[in-house]
């Protein structure tokens, strides 16, 4: 669209902005400087931003779109850092229920192998739509597997269709069972051809703009799945196109085992040998990170996915992310893949990470309003963005909303923000992303679930089955 150049070409820009009201929200928490939380406040959106936040009695009194949220609690946009979409299709599958993650991830190879472009996109657009309705509005996806011509065009298409906000990870894998790796060699790809669809997927996709709505990642699945040389390479054609990286990290003490004996280092030593620290990278799990790799992590400001469902499912242990946190490493949530979580609920994994850290550490290791900071501010700063996360002038517009109103959070609202970690998980009455409501009255509105949920189910059904 050309830039208006004379006043009333501008003064005509501005009245076509489209506004959104949101007001009488029973609780605004604004994860701002201050932290403020703004009794019957709310907040007015011009196009994709918020404009302005506060009480009802300050905010414009009319715009396009006017919200009364009265019985509700209102918050930004909780930020998933985690996740393999594609799995989805895999959750509960009764041979590996009770795997540790080797030899969980050695059960799974084989029914994956059998992914094709149409699971794939289905099974994102299913797993958004789970993130969605838990209040998630952006998300990173950790797709690290291309089998039968599947490519991360299929996910980003799901992603465009249902309208989330999306890092797409350009996963990989090089090191197959013939080289001495875990996956079987039909799943992974020659190095020179995973650089160059990461470098098309950057070229065609990635937006480094202030709101974008799609940003590709630079991902080799783990240390135990790519070459020294992929990792390498990967940070060279990562920080020549100023795109942020991912990985697996320090998951469990096998994991450190391995790294020490194949590599004869830690994980954050092999990380920081490779140029995998710096503020344009972050790490998923992180549970066995020592005291070393936090000072490390905090001194290079790299960020780690926290994922506390997927550790206590396979049992990897207890992440220490409140001397992570003390240290100034940046932390956020991860649901990680529906495989070794079975539910990506990002209300669920802020409650989850805040009763781990209490098995772990005591009962005031982390409070709910710390979880929803996780959730939110610490997600966004993870995947390396200051315009999501918090609700304030000059932010996106991207914001949710619970209704407090539901039994379960009958007799919580001497606190409703603590409330929303505290009682079990809620999904949300309203989703606002990028400015446009993709949530209104619970109901999706972008996506029709119930064919969605159909077709996921007969195409993971056939998955498995293929795989005998
Ligand atoms: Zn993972």
């Amino acid at each position: 669209m050309p830039h208006p150049t004379d006043p009333a070409a501008s003064r005509a820009a501005t009245r076509a902005k489209k506004t959104l009201l949101v007001k009488h929200a029973d609780v605004v928490v604004t994860m701002d400087g201050a932290r403020r939380e703004i009794r019957d406040g709310g907040l007015y959106v011009e196009d994709n931003r918020i404009v302005a936040v506060g009480p009802t009695a300050e905010l414009p009194a009319s715009a396009d779109d006017v919200l009364d949220l009265r019985g509700h609690l209102l918050l930004p946009g909780l930020v998933n850092t985690h996740h393999h979409m594609y799995q989805s299709l895999t959750r509960a599958v009764p041979g590996v229920q009770d795997a540790e993650l080797f030899g969980w991830l050695s059960g799974l190879y084989k029914v994956w192998a059998n992914l094709t472009p149409e699971m794939i996109e289905v099974s994102t657009l299913t797993a958004m739509a789970e993130l969605l309705l838990s209040g998630c509005t952006t998300s990173s996806d950790h797709l690290y597997l291309y089998p039968n011509g599947s490519r991360l065009d299929d996910s980003i298409r799901a992603a465009r269709a249902i309208g989330m906000r999306f890092h797409a990870s350009r996963g990989s894998m090089s090191v197959g069972q013939k080289d001495g790796g875990l996956p079987p060699d039909s799943v992974v790809e020659r190095e020179d051809a995973i650089l160059a669809d990461t470098q098309r997927l950057i070229e065609t996709y990635h937006d480094e703009g202030r709101y974008a709505m799609l940003r590709v990642v630079v991902a080799p699945c783990s240390p135990f799945s790519v070459s020294r040389d992929l990792m390498r390479e990967s940070a060279k054609l990562a920080r020549h196109y100023g795109v942020s990286m991912h990985t697996h990290l320090a998951e469990n003490v096998n994991d450190v085992a391995y790294s020490r004996e194949k590599f004869g280092m830690t994980p954050a030593e092999y990380a920081e040998d490779l140029g995998w620290v710096g503020r344009d990278v972050w790490h998923a799990h992180c549970v066995q990170l020592d005291e070393h790799g936090i000072g490390l992590f905090a001194r290079t400001g790299t960020g780690v996915a926290h994922c506390p469902c997927s550790n206590m499912r396979l049992a990897s242990g207890i992440a220490p992310v409140g001397r992570m946190r003390r240290a100034g490493v940046p932390v956020g949530l991860g649901v990680d893949g529906s495989a070794s979580n079975d539910g990506a609920q990002m209300v669920a994994e802020a409650r989850q990470a805040m009763l781990l850290a209490r098995v772990g550490f005591g009962p005031d290791a982390m409070t709910a309003r710390e979880a929803l900071e996780l959730a939110t501010l610490g997600g966004a700063q993870v995947l390396g963005r200051d315009d999501i996360g918090a609700l304030a002038p000059g932010m996106a517009a991207d914001f949710v909303a619970f209704d407090l109103r539901q039994p379960l959070f009958a007799g919580a609202l001497h606190d409703p923000v603590a409330a929303l970690v505290f009682c079990a998980p809620s999904q949300v009455a309203l989703s606002v992303i990028d400015g446009k409501v993709v949530v209104r009255d619970g109901v999706l509105q972008t996506v029709e679930l119930g064919p969605l949920v159909e077709r996921h189910n007969r195409l993971a059904a056939r998955l498995v089955e293929a795989a005998g």
